[in-house]
């Protein structure tokens, strides 16, 4: 602890890089935010993965967006027995007291917890990250459900099982998503839309699920795609 530590020094470093180079730009905005509060009207929920950078792959700034991370961009289902409030109270605080107009489940390539649950058959030590995990199961389920459509990029078939468990993911994820109360409300009150999304961190490309989603592709978002 302390700044004394490796770790500890670069992060004052940066710290002090910020106060010296950015706060001076950003001040006006953020004292006008402290005094009217935040209004963000998008929900962002991704991955912990240091490779996402919110703020930067959406072009947003303070008080943009509502941010939800965790290890693999996770929707635990509600009223489950080893359901997590974490998430949920993001939600409901989002949706019910912010009243953001969108959510969107971004997933990534490359990501360490699909890996993990491609690879969870020997892994059955209780540890909070294995129990965590176990959210992602109906993804993997979904994923070898024949009768379903293969989420995929448009244009090509996913690279290998982790980058097509990625995308099945999210669109499983928005399902749980859907299946929350103050969600479900919104979205019937024609008050909310959801999106999916994927990052390729290789590329430096986003994709967007196609709206609709019934065909469960991923399109490319192009340098041009200045609508919507
Ligand atoms: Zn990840």
């Amino acid at each position: 602890t302390g700044t004394g530590t490796g770790t500890g020094r670069q992060l004052a470093r940066g710290i002090s890089a910020f106060q010296r180079n950015t706060a001076p730009l950003v001040r006006g905005e953020l004292a006008r935010l402290a005094r009217e509060g935040q209004q963000p009207s998008q929900l962002f929920l991704t991955c912990a993965d240091s490779r996402l950078v919110t703020s930067m792959i959406t072009s947003s700034g303070p008080g943009d967006l509502f941010v939800v991370r965790n290890v693999g961009n996770l929707v635990p289902p509600p009223g489950e027995e080893s359901g997590d409030d974490s998430v949920a109270a993001a939600i409901e605080y989002g949706v019910d007291v912010l009243r953001v107009r969108s959510i969107t489940v971004c997933g990534h390539s490359g990501c360490g917890a699909m890996q993990a649950l491609l690879a969870s058959d020997q892994d059955t030590v209780e540890t909070p990250l294995h129990r965590w995990l176990r959210h992602g199961g109906p993804s993997v389920a979904r994923m070898a459900d024949g009768s379903r459509p293969t989420a995929r990029l448009a244009g090509r078939a996913a690279a290998d099982a982790v980058e097509q468990l990625c995308l099945t993911n999210v669109i499983q994820q928005l399902e749980h998503l859907r299946a929350h109360d103050s969600v479900s409300r919104a979205l019937r009150a024609g008050e909310l839309e959801l999106h999916g999304m994927y990052f390729h961190v290789g590329e430096a490309q986003a994709y967007l699920l196609a709206d609709g989603g019934e065909d469960e592709v991923f399109d490319h978002v192009g340098v041009a795609d200045l609508s919507a």
